[in-house]
């Protein structure tokens, strides 16, 4: 037989979240290695359960739900969602706008894939989430990266976002609280880049899939909430903010201008159909969860775990000579930067498996959020206090080796 390869349409396409340093951490794991691991976002994983609440209907529901849905969903948890669109301010939704998914993953690829052409360009954040350029890349689109400004508290530059527009620019996604920084956008911004998407014509995708996940009393607005008469596109879900992420549960909402959008609605509708339906099960417990039960608030407030390991991890890292963090305001990472004079790094990718190999800790490079330079890396800290100062410990320790060479 002749070899299988891949489609050349995976040419541009990567995810190094679960890359080869992952491959490689598996690897010594089955050799009864013990790896402490700052690379996913997996809540469950460390122990922080999902509310009893969520996970007692599911189990109650779960012999109703052997069946598919309509393929947008069923109408308690969308009927949920527009409510809480109204709590956020963002008008005018009606439950035909609203699209229940296996995860906002499956929901940020299927907008992606319905609205680019060949050549098509999206404006996506440096450091991103990489879901999005991977996607951008799978549709046959090209991915545009404006840089995200460490020295404004990781906000999007504007002028750069502004100079990158062209006649192909079709998109910009704004990840907002965001991952991998940790950022929190104010409304001011949010504003500027309305302003941008209004005049240009563009169309906002905005992920908020840490809205819950805030620190210190702060308080996230919805883009769309400011951007009536721009078309907006608002993924959100379970997975981090109900501490959910294997029910795969996700929504996505469509607002604003609308009118115009017709054609590719009706594209977004056939990818919805051709899916058949997000998982029964999942999309069950979107309702239970939004109806109240917002247990994330405990863990962020201040004095609760997540809060805490946030201030540990923080505190620990900026003791390290040459280590540099802005401090997270939301979601569940950091994004710590190497002083390239200390620590002169040419392959992150080569600095994370000797992390990996040395001191058994797992991170993901900077570059691997399409980051411009080897000189950051991506750290979880969801891992608790002891095994988190534990990971940094470790991680000060091969830095000073590194700092020897
Ligand atoms: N969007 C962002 C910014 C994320 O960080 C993640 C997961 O880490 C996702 C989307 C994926 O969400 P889901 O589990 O709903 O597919």
């Amino acid at each position: 037989m002749k070899p299988v390869a891949k489609s050349s349409k995976l040419a541009n396409v990567c995810y190094d979240i679960r890359g080869p340093v992952l491959d490689k951490a598996r690897a010594m794991e089955e050799e009864g290695q013990k790896i402490i691991k700052l690379n996913i976002g997996n809540i469950a994983a460390f122990g922080l359960m999902p509310p009893d609440e969520i996970v007692q209907d599911m189990i109650r529901n779960l012999p109703d739900a052997a069946g598919y849905t309509d393929s947008k969903g069923l109408f308690a948890p969308r009927k949920a969602v527009v409510h809480y669109c109204q709590e956020k301010n963002i008008r005018g939704v009606t439950i035909d706008d609203v699209y229940l998914g296996n995860g906002a993953s499956e929901l940020i690829v299927m907008a992606l894939n319905a609205l680019l052409d060949n050549g098509d360009e999206v404006l996506l954040p440096a450091p991103d989430y990489p879901l999005y350029t991977a996607a951008v890349a799978l549709s046959g689109g090209n991915p545009v990266h404006y840089i995200c400004d460490e020295s404004s508290d990781w906000f999007p530059d504007i002028e750069d976002i502004r100079r990158k527009i062209t006649p192909a620019t079709k998109a910009i996604v704004v990840i907002n609280p965001n991952n991998p920084t940790g950022a929190l956008y104010p409304e001011s911004l949010l504003l500027q880049i309305v302003e941008l998407a209004r005049q240009h014509q563009l169309i906002i995708m905005a992920d908020e899939i840490y809205d819950k996940t805030l620190y210190d009393g702060n308080v996230h607005t919805s883009i769309a909430s400011l951007a009536d008469d721009v078309l907006c596109l608002t993924f959100n879900g379970l997975s981090k903010n109900y501490r959910s992420c294997g029910y795969r549960a996700g929504w996505m909402i469509v607002s604003g201008e609308k009118r115009h959008a017709k054609d590719y609605i009706t594209g977004l509708n056939m990818l919805a159909s051709m899916r058949l339906c997000a998982n029964t099960p999942g999309q069950l417990a979107i309702q239970t969860a939004l109806g109240g039960y917002q247990s994330i608030k405990d863990l962020v407030a201040p004095g609760g775990r997540l809060c805490r390991q946030r201030d540990l991890a923080y505190d620990l890292l900026t003791q390290i000579p040459g280590v540099s963090v802005v401090k997270p305001k939301a979601a569940l990472y950091m994004f710590p930067r190497l002083d390239p004079k200390i620590y002169p790094i040419e392959d992150d990718q080569q600095f994370a498996y000797e992390l990996l190999a040395e001191e058994k800790v797992l991170i993901v490079q900077g570059t691997g959020f399409n980051w411009i330079a080897p000189d950051h890396f991506r750290l979880v800290f969801l891992p608790n206090s002891d095994d988190l100062a534990e990971a940094v410990g470790r991680i000060e320790r091969f830095l000073s080796h590194y700092r020897k060479r």
